[in-house]
């Protein structure tokens, strides 16, 4: 099953809102944090909050329950790269901060990796459309192996999306340490135990 399973559905006015803020001449992604959005950004982070129970769709790892920072709204196809889909319902999930601010550095320098396979006029209804690990079309764990602070590709879409969120950052921050050969430990364990399991009687 995909990390998310319902999308957002906006109200009438909540439309409302939405349209008028994209349809004011020269509306760019830069206008997401403005006052006029605070309503509409509450309502997004809560219902994926709920959608995700509370796990950030690209790390997995638990996202604030309350605290507005702590659950940021993400948008899938970069906001700055299709200012078309910033209100997509599909394109949107929340993330940890940590994913948040590996996302948003990318986004000031101009580097964020793109995860569409080609370019898209409407928003794509399929997984394969997608380089990303996708949590409203995909099941996380059929594309990454995540025990603890490890992250291991199943598939090419885990890898990419490994390498653009920057999910081993504990490695990466500590290298091969006491921690990290317990991790290995627990997947190899875990490893065992579904082949095991998957064995015919
Ligand atoms: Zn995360």
């Amino acid at each position: 099953m995909p990390t998310i399973n319902r999308q957002i559905s906006f109200t009438k006015d909540q439309l409302a809102t939405i349209k008028e803020k994209a349809s004011q001449p020269g509306f760019s992604h830069t206008q997401w944090g403005d006052d006029d959005l605070l309503d509409t950004r509450r309502i997004i982070r809560e219902h994926y909050r709920n959608e995700q129970r509370l796990k950030c769709a690209y790390c997995m790892n638990p996202i604030a329950s309350i605290s507005a920072n702590g659950a940021n709204i993400e948008h899938i196809i970069p906001k700055s790269k299709k200012i078309e889909f910033i209100f997509e319902p599909k394109n949107l999930c929340v993330i940890c901060p940590d994913c948040n601010e590996v996302k948003r550095s990318q986004e000031v320098t101009g580097d964020e990796p793109n995860p569409l396979k080609r370019n898209a006029i409407q928003y794509p209804r399929t997984s394969g459309a997608f380089k990303i690990v996708h949590p409203h079309f995909d099941n996380y764990s059929e594309h990454i192996i995540h025990a603890n602070r490890i992250y291991i590709d199943i598939t090419p879409k885990g890898h990419w999306t490994i390498g653009a969120c920057k999910l081993n950052r504990f490695y990466h921050r500590f290298g091969v340490c006491e921690e990290l050969v317990e991790d290995v430990a627990l997947i190899e364990e875990e490893e065992a135990f579904h082949k095991f399991h998957e064995q015919p009687i």
